[in-house]
């Protein structure tokens, strides 16, 4: 019975597989690289070519010592907001600039629902100094949003970390109480207050240094906010690792 079945499937209705199959690998991978238009690269990347996704690369310009933010110039090495007001968390760092192939990854990533990029960006903390920390914390979304998304793009790059630095992922640890405004729509202050009293931390972070893990850092309103909360609940040093750094000089 399943002999003739199958050779039926297979010789005189190929073309239809292959439609089949050919429809669900474009699903999959689309072709075209949406930078070049070239064809995509392979599955981890794609739809990026493997041109663009080399095009990114680390950030090495003169940053603020304290919060990483990119500064035009060598000679400070504070920038003005951390003399001004001294950050809640150690250090925050970003891999590269939120620009480019960075910035189109992150958004497929995040708003497309392309879950599979998580892994490539998620790569590219090994290339980064790590901190000496007891866990990894990665921002958490609202409940609302995570079911919206699926996902939270910071666990999957915090999953990432953890596998290359041993460190454990602490979940349920810091939680978002508060469902905010995206962060993209407002200005500086607006942010900050957007997001004052958005976040919990449990008891378990007591005595611990830990590693706040991020997609992308713009005015550094959320990863402050987490820091302060996460201080407050008793961590020793909270330091940020972001993917990108969204900077205007
Ligand atoms: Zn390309
Ligand atoms: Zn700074």
């Amino acid at each position: 019975m399943g002999k003739p079945f199958l050779s039926l499937f297979f010789s005189n209705n190929s073309a239809g597989v292959e439609i089949l199959i050919s429809s669900l690998l474009n699903m999959l991978f689309p072709e075209k690289c949406p930078n070049c238009d070239k064809p995509a690269g392979g599955f981890w990347i794609a739809p990026f070519c493997e041109n663009c996704w080399k095009d990114i690369m680390p950030y090495k310009g003169p940053l603020c010592d304290r919060c990483g933010k990119p500064l035009s110039s060598e000679i400070a090495h504070i920038c003005h907001e951390c003399l001004k007001k001294e950050p809640f968390f150690v250090r925050a760092r970003s891999f590269a600039l939120y620009k480019g192939t960075m910035a189109e990854a992150i958004n497929l990533f995040k708003y497309s629902g392309i879950r599979r990029l998580g892994r490539p960006l998620g790569r590219f903390f090994n290339y980064m100094a790590l901190p000496q920390v007891d866990a990894i914390i990665p921002v958490p979304l609202h409940i609302r949003r995570l079911l919206h998304r699926g996902f939270n793009q910071s666990l999957i790059l915090s999953k990432v970390i953890a596998k290359n630095s041993g460190r454990p992922v602490l979940i349920n640890v810091l939680s978002r109480i508060r469902d905010t405004v995206p962060q993209v729509s407002l200005k500086a202050h607006e942010r900050r207050k957007n997001v004052r009293g958005a976040f919990t931390a449990t008891s378990a972070v007591k005595g611990k240094n830990l590693l706040l893990v991020d997609d992308v850092m713009t005015t550094g309103a959320t990863t402050e906010e987490c820091s302060r909360v996460l201080k407050k609940a008793g961590a020793k040093g909270v330091y940020v690792l972001t993917l990108a750094r969204a900077y205007e000089l």
